[in-house]
């Protein structure tokens, strides 16, 4: 086990842990969270592995918390020994075999947790099942750190329990969600298990084993806000177990990197290239899909295509595991107004850059919520897991962004160039773009006041450190 002690724990009088699923997308909320954490006076240990310490002490910045490495050394077939991460996997695939196999690390954990002092409360991913038995076994409230929107979560209960219960099969045409009579959701909205006609694979058990030791922890925590998604918060306090605190948008709680004219230099590269596009004023289509979304090289180049016939200005993330886009001189043709980044980005400070109009996004919770607090709309692509019910929500109900036209008409799908590049131009240009770009605005002012003094999500986190740790803190 290593560790990297920076933290003042012994001068502070509460003491938390806390616990991500090791995936990019997992990891950055959390370090926000942290973030608020140590605000209140908490001293905190974050639980990591040795391969993703790096990320974690690089975002620390000028905050103090320690970090404790825990040996993972798992024996999974078909994914390579030292794999510490869900964005190194070899196929999205394997998943739920590496989730399942996190278990390794708990006698470590609990070891640990004997030397650390008293810890008054643990927040631990949803993923992390097995940490309530080492939060009951040491007497410490377990918090369930959930990645989800009320909306995904709840839409994904209800219909399993449909499922589960009533046998409710899911079909490809549209079907209501019985407590939301307006939604209508169809098989493509669901990752299996849910969408499994057996349900007895991995994916089944896993999720099982995660729902079950989240309704017996002490509370769950949201990645969001009581304004955002009223109905379904209120749903979920009315329906579900353990007690809900949203205490989010989290990347509101730490600004991105600022750069100012006397560090120019320092600015990388498509920060600069944004800045010069400040004389075509909110001109920019931004590009990114998440820290693990692999793009097939047919649909990379539909991509290419329908960026260059909208004419639109872009800025295109690709992720260096990804393949290349076949046409090599598509970058040459395009360099007046595109610019394509193969770095890990602060996806933030771009979204918050005055030159981005538009966000081309596979509506990864974090990406919705970062597009959401920049008041950037989104035209939303999801691939995966609860992706397609996250672009619901933006659409659907939240308002904040279009759907790009799928060649199968459904929420997911290979996406063909006309029709990516008549949705950038809806976006970018015409009416309906604006009318999502004025309610992006409005939503952000609203995300924006939920973090501050006396905003919802501030007091809730307020209300649960005291609740926890007595009004001492
Ligand atoms: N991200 C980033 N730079 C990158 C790629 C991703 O900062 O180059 C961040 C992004 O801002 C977000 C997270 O990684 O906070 C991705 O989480 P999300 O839920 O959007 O998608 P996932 O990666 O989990 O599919």
């Amino acid at each position: 086990m290593g560790s990297s002690i920076c933290g003042d724990i012994d001068a502070r009088p509460h003491h938390v842990v806390l616990f991500p699923f090791m995936s990019k997308g997992h990891i950055i909320p959390i370090l926000h969270l942290k973030r608020l954490l140590l605000h209140r006076r908490l001293a905190v240990t974050i639980f990591t592995t040795q391969a993703n310490h790096a990320f974690i002490t690089e975002s620390l910045n000028d905050t103090s918390a320690s970090i404790l490495d825990l040996s993972f050394s798992h024996n999974v077939p078909n994914i390579p020994a030292g794999i510490e991460s869900t964005e190194k996997l070899p196929s999205i695939s394997l998943f739920h075999s590496f989730a399942n196999t996190t278990k390794v690390m708990q006698s470590n954990f609990e070891r640990a947790l004997q030397t650390l002092p008293h810890v008054s409360f643990m927040v631990s991913d949803a993923f992390l099942w097995w940490t309530l038995e080492s939060a009951s076994k040491f007497n410490i409230p377990r918090l369930v750190f959930n990645g989800m929107s009320y909306y995904s979560l709840s839409i994904s209960r209800a219909v399993a329990s449909d499922r589960l219960l009533f046998g409710a099969e899911l079909d490809d045409e549209l079907i209501t969600v019985t407590p939301f009579p307006w939604i209508r959701v169809t098989r493509n909205d669901f990752e299996p298990p849910f969408t499994e006609p057996e349900p007895q694979g991995l994916k089944f058990e896993f999720t099982m084993k995660a729902i079950t030791a989240t309704k017996n922890s002490y509370g769950i925590i949201f990645n969001s806000f009581n304004e955002l998604e009223p109905l379904f918060v209120d749903f979920w306090n009315r329906k579900y177990i353990p007690k809900a605190w949203s205490v989010g948008p989290l990347c509101l709680a730490e600004p991105p990197k600022v750069r100012n004219e006397a560090c120019y230099n320092y600015k990388p590269i498509w920060v600069q290239w944004l800045d010069k596009k400040l004389e075509q004023r909110n001109s920019v289509l931004y590009i990114a899909f998440g820290s693990q979304t692999q793009i097939s090289p047919a649909q990379l180049k539909e991509i290419a295509i329908g960026l260059e016939e909208s004419k639109v200005n872009f800025l295109w993330v690709i992720r260096k595991s990804e393949s290349e886009i076949s046409d090599d001189k598509f970058e040459e043709r395009v360099k007046e107004r595109g610019i394509l980044v193969r770095e890990w980005v602060d996806q933030r400070e771009i979204l918050m850059h005055e030159s981005v109009k538009g966000f081309l996004s596979h509506c990864g919770w974090n990406s919705v919520l970062e597009s959401i607090c920049a008041g950037v709309p989104i035209l939303a692509w999801p691939m995966v897991a609860e992706q397609p019910l996250n672009a619901r929500m933006v659409v659907e109900e939240i308002k904040v962004g279009l759907r790009v036209e799928t060649c199968n008409g459904s929420v997911r799908g290979f996406v063909e160039w006309e029709g990516l590049e008549k949705m950038v131009k809806e976006l970018m240009e015409e009416e309906k773009g604006k009318e999502v770009r004025k309610k992006s605005k409005e939503v952000a002012q609203m995300a924006k006041k939920t973090m501050e003094e006396a905003g919802s999500s501030k007091c809730t986190l307020d209300l649960l450190v005291d609740e926890i740790c007595g009004k001492k803190t």
